[in-house]
């Protein structure tokens, strides 16, 4: 059966930067958490009453343990999306990974992550991804493809490294 929105946002929610400042209309019951990255972005960026009222009276604030941190860390390795993603990207991540909850992100690849992971997320305003995207660092110059993220040029024959897409999947 579909779940309705209204039945997934009834959940425990981590939310993402843009998620605290314009969500404010989660309903009661709703637990709604954030990591310190993310509460200190949103305090730097949405200098409002509205926004610190929201992350004072109704978020939780956590970190997510070294443990979380490394599988989500090395999934988003694995599918390339690391090389998009910020460390707070990675927390917020880890966090809903550790609390089995949505995560509530306009972000295409901490979805995309998400959706490696088997979490479920959403989007507040634009429509969520919905395929998987795997991708793979390739030489322009010889089209070799074992390539690690911080390769510079293609150390077989110097050629310029470009991040592609490996293969994509519906969700
Ligand atoms: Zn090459």
């Amino acid at each position: 059966m579909h779940e309705s929105q209204n039945e997934a946002m009834r959940k425990k929610l981590v939310l993402d930067t843009s998620a605290i400042y314009n969500g404010t209309d989660y309903p009661a019951g709703t637990v709604l958490y954030a990591t310190p990255q993310i509460v200190s972005e949103v305090r730097k960026v949405y200098r409002t009453e509205r926004a610190e009222f929201f992350v004072e009276s109704r978020l939780t604030v956590l970190m997510p343990s070294p443990g979380s941190m490394r599988t989500v860390r090395m999934k988003a390795e694995e599918n390339g999306d690391i090389a998009r993603m910020s460390e707070a990207d990675l927390e917020i991540l880890s966090l809903a990974y550790e609390l089995h909850a949505t995560i509530v992100t306009e972000d295409y690849s901490i979805q995309n992550t998400a959706s490696a992971l088997g979490l479920d997320y959403r989007s507040l305003y634009i429509p969520r991804i919905s395929s998987y995207v795997q991708w793979e660092i390739v030489c322009r110059g010889c089209g070799s493809t074992s390539h690690a993220r911080d390769e510079k040029e293609c150390r077989i024959c110097g050629g310029r490294l470009v991040t592609k897409r490996k293969k994509t999947r519906p969700i």
